[in-house]
Parts: structure tokens; sequence; C-alpha cells
């Protein structure tokens, strides 16, 4: 369904990304792995329209992404979640869940919009502190609001970049669930992830990315267990 092909990334005279091609099938779930400063954010960011690649082509069944600013991306069916929460502040978990229901692949308005909303926050155990500002949640609370907001535009694909950083041991559980939950109604995700429990049990394939370039892709049994791919992450690659 999503089709990367030689894709570079250039800041300045740094090279985030080096000509890299993957293939995500519909209805599966890639892990986008590789140490800190891989290329994985700037991989998720030049498919979600947040940054146009240097050069190459990103297609989504049969459209081109690359070059499109991020509103028409996720017109065409590109959802995600993002490093760094990125919602608005002020604002209800109701309202901006709604907004992301006004922003999606296919949109929603007025009660739609609203009635899709409250599916989604009962589904992410948010309903008790729909009323609240995100300002005042916890931090999951926070992460689940970033996926109920990307979850409400009906995505294609879904763009998860470590939604699963920073939670405690209990917390992960539930979210390694709830992403299972998601892979399971058949969702297509490119999941960019640290946590190994979470790549082994959630991942159909990985591409592994090391100083921009992909370095391996296969199951991931086949890539953790690759000389290659662990020398990256052991941090020899740039020796
Ligand atoms: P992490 O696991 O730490 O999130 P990552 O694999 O997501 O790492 P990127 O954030 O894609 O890595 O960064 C890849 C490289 O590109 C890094 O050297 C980073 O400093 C650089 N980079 C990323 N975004 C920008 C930017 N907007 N301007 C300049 N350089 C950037
Ligand atoms: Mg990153």
């Amino acid at each position: 369904v999503l089709q990367v092909r030689n894709v570079t990334k250039r800041f300045g005279g740094l090279v985030a990304v080096n000509d890299v091609s993957f293939d995500v099938t519909e209805h599966s779930v890639m892990g986008l792995i590789g140490p800190n400063g891989s290329g994985k954010s700037t991989m998720i960011n030049m498919i979600s329209g947040s940054f146009a690649p240097t050069a190459g082509s990103i297609r989504l069944e049969g459209h081109e992404l690359a070059g499109k600013p991020a509103h028409k991306v996720a017109r065409l069916g590109v959802g995600r979640t993002f490093q760094l929460v990125r919602l608005l502040p002020e604002l209800s978990v109701l309202d901006n869940v709604i907004a992301g229901a006004a922003f999606g692949h296919r949109r929603r308005w007025g009660a739609e919009a609203r009635a899709h909303a409250l599916t989604l926050i009962d589904r992410l155990g948010l309903t008790a502190v729909m009323g609240m500002p995100v300002s005042a949640l916890t931090y999951i609370d926070t992460k689940r609001v970033e996926l109920a907001r990307a979850l409400a535009g009906d995505p294609e694909v879904l763009l998860l970049d470590e939604w699963l950083a920073g939670l405690n041991p209990t917390e992960l559980g539930t979210g390694i669930a709830l992403i299972r939950s998601l892979r399971d109604e058949g969702r297509t995700i490119i999941l960019v992830e640290h946590v190994m429990d979470a790549i082994r049990s959630l991942c159909d394939r990985c591409v592994v990315m090391s100083s921009g370039t992909r370095i391996a892709e296969g199951t991931p049994a086949e890539v953790l267990s690759d000389p290659e791919v662990i020398r990256a992450y052991l941090g020899d690659d740039d020796a």
C-alpha cells in the first residue's frame, strides 16, 4: 500500500536519510528501527509531509506524497503521532480528538465528528478525562490523546513515532496491547520503536536504519539476530 523509493533527505551537509527504499503491505506492521540519530523520525516526517525529501518517491496507493504539504498527505490517508507530543494544550481531550476528525483521510464535522471522537475516547480509556485540558493530563494520557487524534481521521497508514517511549512497565503492557488491537483489526502501521519486546511482538517485518541508510530488512527475529544490526546498535557503525 505504501512504497518508499530511493528516498534521501539532506539537512545542509548532513545526510539524515540516504537512498532508502521499502514497501509496507496492507494490514501489516512495519517496524522502523535503529539507533538514535539513524534517521527514523526524518523518514516518518517525510512520509507524513512534514519534510519534503531531497530526492526519491513515496507512494500511497499510487498517489505521490513526496513534497506534498502535511494536510494534503493526511487527506490522502496518512495519520501519525509525534515523538514529542503535539496537541492543543488549552483545549479539552474531546476537542483535540474532534480536531483530528476534521483533518484526516475521511473527514467528519459536527455531530458525526463528536460521535466518532467519543467512540475513540472510550476505546482508549479517556472517558473520565475527556473534558480536561490536555495540559492537565498525565503523560500516558497525552499519548493516548495523540493516538485518538490520529485515529480520528481513519488513516490508511498510521505512523507511530516512539509512541511507547517514556511509559512505565505497567503502562508499557497496556500500550503494547493497544497497538496489538489496532494490528488485529487490520490497520497498516509503521512503528518507530526502541522497545525490543514491542518490536518482537508487534512487527511483521522491520527495516533497520543506521546513519541514514537501510542496513537490513526482514522479520524481527531475522533482523535482531543479524550481526550488522547488532553492531549498529552497539555503536560500532561509525568506527
Ligand atoms: P531517535 O531515535 O533519537 O529519535 P532518529 O532515528 O529518529 O533518532 P532523526 O531524528 O531522524 O533520528 O535524525 C537523523 C539525523 O538528522 C540526526 O543527525 C539529526 O540531528 C538530523 N536532523 C533531524 N532533523 C533535523 C532538522 N530539522 N534539521 C537538521 N538536522 C536534523
Ligand atoms: Mg526519532
